[in-house]
């Protein structure tokens, strides 16, 4: 027996997840983004539920070419691009996808001498100032691609800075349609927040992450009430159960002080495990599959709850740090930060276990 803690991954809600964004996009192909090791899931693992989508896309190129080495055929995109002339000859040969979001690319395709040409997303700027071609030279750009010996296909690509807000993307999209106007080609906008209103966008290729993996893009509309199933359950159990009486406190710092006699749980899970070290007393935790808030301090390898209202609970009983029972975008609220921070920082130490509905494997 080693340490309870424990990242089960389920691929049938991952699975229903992306069925989820076919129903909202009906029209639209859907590439899953798997950049980050898909979230913190591990590609690899997550890979054969991802077989409804027509391409994945991320930022690593390392991790595309362990995609075709694994015999992955459909459509790949690098998001970010390249970043030198050096990569073109490789992108070239996995037959990879690539951004092209800056004027530098576009001289680094004109000089590049490829076995095959590539497909090309020309990022437009409208208005995140992050990547992108400014809207005026999308046109000059976008013709001089065509003539580029080393470009296949064109699509034109955006993306969105406050989609999860309702004001959020009309402006852009309307920068977009004005920067594309009359180019013939298909178009990616959305995330997955652009997903859930792809009425709004009307979309040729959808982009979407979070959504996959069960968690919300929007600060007020929880995944279920958006039809949408956590991937990640991050598991463990009690490790010690301590008596306090009126005045002692807890862990580091003395964080939290017992104003009565109080059970507090403490629970094998960490800051190393990915756990954020910020999140204050309070922030939930299941433990018996029962709503408990922490008291004290996260420490390295442990939190430490307050068993009030779980008298049964005792050293072994099962707790959730986030997943089944216990949206993950929750405990990011608590933590004043994001469900996509939590699921990707879970930490090279904590095991992971891939469950198909009722079946667990465990992977050591
Ligand atoms: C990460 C990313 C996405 C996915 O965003 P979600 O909010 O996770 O759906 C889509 N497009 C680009 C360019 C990205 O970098």
């Amino acid at each position: 027996m080693s340490r309870p803690i424990l990242a089960q991954v389920n691929l049938a809600a991952l699975r229903a997840n992306v069925a989820r964004v076919r129903a909202l996009a009906p029209d639209a192909q859907v590439l899953a983004v798997v950049k980050a090791n898909a979230y913190g899931h591990g590609l690899t693992r997550v890979l054969p539920a991802l077989d409804g989508a027509d391409g994945l896309a991320l930022v690593e190129l390392e991790a595309a070419v362990l995609l075709r080495a694994a015999h992955y055929t459909r459509r790949i995109l690098l998001l970010e691009g390249f970043f030198a002339p050096d990569e073109l000859p490789e992108l070239s040969a996995r037959r990879l996808a690539t951004v092209v979001h800056h004027e530098e690319q576009v001289r680094m395709l004109e000089t590049a001498s490829l076995a095959r040409p590539l497909e090309v997303f020309v990022k437009v700027n409208t208005g995140m100032n992050r990547l992108g071609v400014p809207p005026a030279a999308v046109r000059t750009l976008v013709e001089r691609l065509s003539h580029c010996e080393a470009v296949a296909v064109i699509r034109l690509m955006m993306h969105f800075a406050r989609a999860d807000e309702d004001d959020g993307i009309a402006g852009p999209l309307r920068v977009f349609d004005e920067a594309c106007k009359g180019l013939p080609y298909p178009r990616s906008v959305a995330n997955s927040a652009g997903v859930i209103r792809h009425a709004e966008t009307g979309d040729d290729i959808v982009r979407p992450g979070i959504m996959l993996y069960g968690a919300t893009p929007f600060a007020y509309d929880s995944a279920e009430t958006l039809g949408l199933a956590p991937v990640m359950t991050l598991r463990s159990a009690l490790i010690a159960v301590q008596e306090l009486q009126p005045g002692d406190a807890v862990g580091y710092g003395a964080a939290h002080v017992a104003v009565r006699p109080q059970r507090i749980g403490v629970v094998a899970c960490g800051y190393a495990d990915g756990y954020p070290r910020h999140a204050p007393n309070g922030t939930p935790v299941l433990v018996c599959g029962r709503r408990v808030p922490i008291a004290g301090r996260v420490s390295m390898d442990m939190i430490t709850v307050d068993l009030g209202d779980v008298p049964e609970a005792r050293v072994g009983s099962p707790v959730v740090l986030w997943g089944e029972g216990l949206p993950v975008d929750e405990v990011a609220g608590a933590a004043s930060t994001v469900g996509y921070e939590l699921l990707c920082a879970v930490a090279p130490r904590v095991p992971f276990a891939v469950t198909e509905v009722g079946r667990i494997d465990l992977e050591l």
